[in-house]
C-alpha cells in the first residue's frame, strides 16, 4: 500500500524507527506552513531555526535514500494549511494509507484526529519515540494523590531508568537532590566560556519570511546565526556542554549577570524540543562524561542537570496532557491587566527587566531564573492577564512549544492553575534579584529602599500583591509566614506600597 507519512516541524528525530527501513511505497511529507508561523507571533530566530532544521532534516534523510516531498514556504503547491496540503498529496500521489507521529501540542493533535476522520483512506498514529514517558504516565503516577509534587515523580524516574543510582538502589552521592548547592551568585569567576556558535548566514530565509509577509518579533543578526540547526550541530553543542560547561552548571544555575547571558547553561532546549536530540542521549552523554571525570566534576552539577531533563521536562509534558484543554483557560488569581508595552521593546528603567527582555529580543533566549524570577515575577506582581503572558512566552523563546511553555508560564510562573505545578506563587521583592545578580548595582532604583520615588518597584509591588491576593493563600502553608508579616506591617507603610503599586500598574512603561 502506498503510504504517506507526515513529519511535523518539531518531530526531527532521525533515530525514529520509521527511518530504519527504506521503502518505495513510503513518501514522507514536510511543509513550512503559514498555519504554524501565524498561530502566535514568533521570534524571528525561532522561525528561522525551525525552517533551517526542517530543511536539513529532510536533506539528511533524502541522502539516506528516503522519499520526501518538502514544501518551502513559497512553494506554489503549498496551501499553508496542514489538512489541505495532506488532502492534496493523497489525491495526487494515489496514497492509500496516512500515518503520523503523535503531536505534542493539543492544537495539532485535534487537527490530525479530525483529518483522520475526514479522509477516506485509513490512518495510523505512532509514538514519537522521544520522551522517557508516555502522554498519560504522569497522570497515572499521581492517580489518587492530592498534590502532584515533581520531586516524587523525579525520584521514581531515577529508579526506573537507573540514572545516577548505585548498585544497591540508592541515589549516587547519597542525596536525591542538590538543589541547595545550585544557588551561587556569579561574581566574575570562574570564567565563562563563549557559546558554541555556528555563525551561519541566514539572509535567504529572512528574505523569504519578508517576502511572504510573516509577522515576527525580536531581532536577528543574519550573518551570525548561533543556534544549531542540524543533528550534527546539536551533537556538537551537547559535547561542548559536557566538556566545558557542565563542571559549573549546577553551581550557577540560578545566577544572573549583566554581561553574561548564557552563563553555564546548555542551550539544548531547542535541540531537544525539535527532537534533533533525545533527552535520553543527552542525559547519557552528560552522565558518561561525569563518570570519566569524577575528580573534576561534582555530582551536584550533574544531578542539577538530570533533574531538569528527566524530572521537570517530562513532568511538565505529563501535566500538559493531564490538564489540557481546560488548562489554557485557567486564571485562578483573576488577573486582568494588560501586558506592559516594554515587554515588546525592552524599554524600561528597571535594569533587571531591561537586561532580561532585551536579551530575549536579541537571542530568543533567557535562562530559567530570568524567565521565572524577573520577567514572570513582574508580570504576576502586575496582575497581568495570563492569556497575554502566555502569548508572549509562546512567541519569544526559541524553545517555546505549548506543552513546555504553558505549564511553565501559566502554571509555575503565573500560578494561574491555583497550584497544580507550583506549591506557592513565584513572586519576590527586589532582594531576591539582588541576591542572584548584579542587576541592581547599575539600576536607577535602589533595591534597599522600600518606599519612595527611587525605591525598587518590585518592593512595593510584592506587598501589594500579597495583600490583594491574600484570600487565595489562606490555606497555603508555604505562604503563612508572608501572611503573618503582612499582618504585622504598619498600616501606613502598607498604604504607601499600595499607592505606589497603583501608579506602577497603571503606567508600567514609565518605570
Ligand atoms: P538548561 O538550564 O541548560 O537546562 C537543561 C534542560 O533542562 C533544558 O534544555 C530543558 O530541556 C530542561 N528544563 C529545564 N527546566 C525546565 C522546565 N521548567 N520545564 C521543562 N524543561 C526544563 N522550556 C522549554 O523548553 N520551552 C518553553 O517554552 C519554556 N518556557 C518557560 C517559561 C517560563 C515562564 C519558565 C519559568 C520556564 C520555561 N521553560 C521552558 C523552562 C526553562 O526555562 C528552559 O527550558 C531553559 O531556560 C532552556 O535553556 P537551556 O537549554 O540552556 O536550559
Ligand atoms: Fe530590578 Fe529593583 Fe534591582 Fe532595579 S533595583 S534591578 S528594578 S530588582
Amino acid at each position: 500500500k502506498k503510504t504517506l507519512r507526515l513529519v511535523l516541524g518539531d518531530q526531527l528525530n532521525q533515530k525514529h524507527s520509521w527511518f530504519q527501513e527504506k521503502s518505495d511505497q513510503v513518501i514522507y511529507f514536510m511543509a513550512e506552513m503559514q498555519q504554524e508561523t501565524n498561530y502566535v507571533k514568533h521570534h524571528i530566530q525561532k522561525v528561522v531555526a525551525f525552517f533551517l532544521s526542517m530543511r536539513n532534516f529532510s536533506k539528511d534523510l533524502q541522502q539516506q535514500g528516503h522519499q520526501f516531498i518538502y514544501y518551502n514556504l513559497d512553494d506554489s503547491k503549498n496551501t499553508g494549511d496542514l489538512k489541505k496540503n495532506i488532502q492534496q498529496i493523497i489525491e495526487q500521489e494515489n496514497i492509500e494509507k496516512f500515518e503520523y507521529q503523535l503531536p505534542d501540542e493539543y492544537r495539532l493533535d485535534h487537527q490530525l484526529k479530525e483529518l483522520s476522520n475526514e479522509i477516506s483512506i485509513s490512518s495510523k498514529a505512532y509514538d514519537t519515540e522521544h520522551f522517557y514517558t508516555q502522554r498519560q504516565d504522569v497522570t497515572q503516577f499521581f492517580e489518587g494523590k492530592k498534590e502532584m509534587v515533581m520531586e516524587y515523580f523525579y525520584r521514581d524516574m531515577r529508579k526506573k531508568h537507573q540514572l545516577l543510582m548505585t548498585a544497591d538502589k540508592q541515589p549516587l552521592g547519597g542525596k536525591w537532590n542538590y538543589d541547595k548547592s545550585n544557588r551561587k551568585k556569579w561574581t566574575g569567576k570562574p570564567e565563562i566560556p563563549p557559546i558554541k556558535s555556528f555563525s551561519k548566514n541566514v539572509t535567504e530565509i529572512v528574505e523569504l519570511l519578508e517576502k511572504e509577509k510573516i509577522s515576527t518579533i525580536g531581532r536577528i543578526n543574519e550573518e551570525d546565526f548561533t543556534w544549531p540547526t542540524s543533528r550534527k550541530e546539536c551533537l556538537e553543542v551537547l559535547a561542548y556542554f559536557c566538556t566545558t560547561l557542565l563542571v559549573h552548571f549546577g553551581d550557577y544555575e540560578d545566577a544572573m549577570h549583566t554581561d553574561k547571558k548564557f552563563l553555564f547553561h546548555s542551550r539544548l532546549s531547542f535541540a531537544m524540543n525539535s527532537k534533533m536530540l533525545s533527552p535520553k542521549e543527552v542525559n547519557e552523554a552528560v552522565i558518561n562524561h561525569y563518570q570519566n571525570h569524577q575528580e573534576e566534576i561534582d555530582i551536584s552539577q550533574v544531578e542539577g542537570f538530570v533533574r531538569q531533563v528527566l524530572g521537570w521536562r517530562e513532568y511538565m509534558r505529563g501535566i500538559y496532557w493531564k490538564q489540557m484543554p481546560e488548562y489554557a483557560k485557567l486564571n485562578k488569581l483573576n488577573n486582568t491587566n494588560p501586558l506592559p508595552e516594554f515587554f515588546w521593546t525592552g524599554e524600561t528603567k528597571m535594569n533587571c527587566l531591561k537586561h532580561s527582555i532585551n536579551q530575549s529580543l536579541d537571542h530568543a533566549y533567557a535562562h530559567h531564573i530570568q524567565r521565572l524570577m524577573v520577567i514572570g515575577n513582574f508580570a504576576l506582581l502586575n496582575m497581568v492577564n495570563p492569556n497575554e503572558v502566555d502569548q508572549w512566552y509562546l512567541g519569544i523563546y526559541i524553545d517555546a512549544i505549548e506543552w513546555a511553555e504553558i505549564t511553565n508560564t501559566r502554571g509555575m510562573s503565573q500560578f494561574a492553575d491555583g497550584g497544580i505545578v507550583a506549591t506557592k506563587p513565584y513572586v519576590s521583592s527586589g532582594s531576591y534579584i539582588n541576591k542572584m545578580s548584579n542587576y541592581c548595582k547599575s539600576c536607577k532604583y535602589s533595591v534597599s529602599k522600600k518606599t519612595g520615588e527611587d525605591a525598587c518597584p518590585f518592593n512595593s509591588l510584592y506587598w501589594n500583591f500579597i495583600n490583594e491576593k491574600k484570600e487565595h493563600f489562606l490555606n497555603n502553608q508555604r505562604m503563612s509566614m508572608m501572611l503573618a508579616m503582612l499582618k504585622k506591617m504598619n498600616q501606613e507603610t502598607l498604604n504607601q506600597h499600595i499607592e505606589r503599586s497603583k501608579e506602577i500598574i497603571k503606567s508600567p512603561n514609565k518605570f
